[in-house]
């Protein structure tokens, strides 16, 4: 199933199952919001799917406006370095552990919506990444149950403000600009992407594909992912993990190219859909 939050005009946020690719339909009160469709969603799945194929009310996907599936999650966790052509442009050396920052709540944006480039900016760049969505409460996952805990996937921009990003150890600033975490278009739920370390990724810049890779090349995959955070903290249903960008960011071009004023960055993978996002000077 593919999951949406969406707006039609000035309305509230609403719930819908996008279908064939073009419609939607709206699940009304199933759900207060996306974070508890999630919690409950052993409870309402067979409902959404009637729902959805009754599609009753069902909207052309143009005449809305998609929202981040998840508005607020509770958390946005991502982790760096994770492809070995990224690493490589980048000089680093290869990680012996997972390295891991957090994008604050305040970065989340929708799928469409305009990306800003702040004004204390000097070099903007994008990351295209996989993004996994927690479906169950979990602490010490292990590897082979990680599987279980994952509810679906999303397309997500992990946008970096590279001299924010590099000039501390610590990276959380330049990962964290107010607009600098959008995803969607909507959650794929997992029995409907099968294995995702097998799904072709791109990042496209004004029509020129910069990046072009499959996550089968991730270095942590997934369940190593969840295994590893779960050490530390609770994941809960709605909390955001970006899984890591493969090679061919702005800031490793030669000479480095940062995103200017009226870009328009398209990320796509298979299976899930695209985004795309104009970049804007901040208001
Ligand atoms: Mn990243």
């Amino acid at each position: 199933m593919k999951l949406a939050t969406f707006r039609r005009n000035a309305g509230p946020d609403e719930l819908g199952a996008v279908i064939e690719g073009e419609r939607i339909v709206p699940l009304g009160a199933l759900a207060r919001d996306m974070i508890d469709l999630i919690a409950r969603w052993s409870d309402l799945e067979g409902e959404a799917r009637r729902l959805a194929g009754a599609a009753a009310g069902a909207l052309p996907l143009s005449e809305v406006r998609l929202l981040a599936p998840i508005p607020r999650p509770g958390k946005v966790m991502a982790i760096g370095l994770n492809y070995a052509d990224h690493i490589a442009e980048t000089g680093a050396a290869t990680p012996a552990h997972q390295i891991w920052f957090s994008k604050q709540i305040n970065a989340v944006t929708g799928p469409f919506d305009p990306v800003e480039i702040p004004r204390a900016s000097r070099f903007v760049d994008y990351e295209a990444e996989l993004v996994a969505i927690v479906g169950a409460r979990g602490r010490q996952v292990a590897r082979e149950a990680a599987p279980a805990a994952v509810f679906g996937y999303c397309v997500g921009d992990d946008v970096s403000e590279r001299y924010w990003q590099n000039r501390t150890p610590q990276w959380v600033l330049g990962k964290s600009f107010d607009t600098h975490a959008p995803f969607g278009p909507w959650i794929t739920t997992a029995d409907e992407v099968g294995d995702p370390h097998v799904l072709g990724i791109r990042g496209i810049v004004n029509g020129e594909t910069r990046q072009d890779s499959n996550t089968r090349h991730l270095v942590f995959n997934v369940w190593d992912q969840i295994a590893e955070l779960t050490q530390v903290m609770t994941l809960e249903p709605g909390d955001v993990i970006y899984t890591g960008t493969p090679g061919g960011v702005g800031a490793a071009m030669k000479p480095p190219r940062p995103l200017q004023a009226g870009d328009r960055v398209r990320i796509e993978i298979d299976k899930l859909g695209a985004i795309e996002n104009t970049f804007e000077p901040q208001p």
